[in-house]
């Protein structure tokens, strides 16, 4: 049998278990097995199971497993490579204190766009991650709330820093609603390193710094 003769047959098929579902008026809705009988409840078409990852429709685990690296490699004692000296994709400050990591990376209109990034540096997307920063003058700070932008898998914020090149700031993650938010602080020196590309706050050689 030629691969387009196959292909046509199995295209016909899913139409006619498609029609077969939806021919609810003359035969029993779900009745996949054609014995008169539901074979299962509304609803449970085009449903995945959560985590069936073997694919017995059964749950292989409860929600939040994801997060639990505690079987896998990635321990987070923070001895590896993207230790302190590794710039972002785009330059800027990888945030560690989150997980995924995150890329703090200030834009030459000062705006701040944070990408969250796997171990390998790549950014990922995060379905509804909540990011703020309050940073600046400690008797009158400045917050910047980030929202996803249109393009690519970022958040930038909606209004820009405040005045001057170095200044305490504090950027707190929510990644998911019940999460507990997790913080980082740091002072962001916006000047240039006179030893390597990038800023201060996101340098990447040995140079000392006060
Ligand atoms: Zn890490
Ligand atoms: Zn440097
Ligand atoms: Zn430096």
């Amino acid at each position: 049998m030629k691969a387009s003769t196959t292909l046509t047959l199995a295209a016909s098929l899913v139409t006619l278990i498609i029609m077969g579902c939806n021919e609810k008026k003359t035969t029993v809705p779900h009745d996949h097995d054609g014995d008169g009988i539901p074979d299962h409840g509304p609803g449970a078409h085009g449903k995945p199971v959560p985590h069936d990852h073997d694919g017995d429709g059964k749950p292989d685990h409860g929600p939040g497993a994801h997060n639990n690296h505690s079987n896998n490699d990635h321990g987070h004692d923070h001895g590896h490579d993207h230790a302190e000296k590794v710039a972002g994709p785009n330059g800027g400050k990888i945030i560690t204190a989150i997980e995924p990591h995150a890329e703090f990376f200030v834009t030459d209109d000062r705006k701040v766009r944070i990408t969250f990034l796997d171990d390998d540096h790549q950014p990922i997307a995060v379905a509804n991650p909540s990011v703020s920063i309050v940073c600046g003058d400690r008797s009158n700070p400045t917050t910047l709330t980030l929202t996803k932008e249109a393009y690519g898998m970022s958040m930038i914020s909606d209004n820009t820093l405040p005045t001057g090149n170095n200044f305490p700031t504090i950027v707190t993650f929510k990644n998911t609603p019940d999460a507990t938010p997790v913080r980082a602080k740091f002072t962001l020196n916006l000047s240039d390193c006179p030893s390597c590309t990038h800023k201060e706050y996101a340098c990447t050689c040995e140079h000392a710094h006060e």
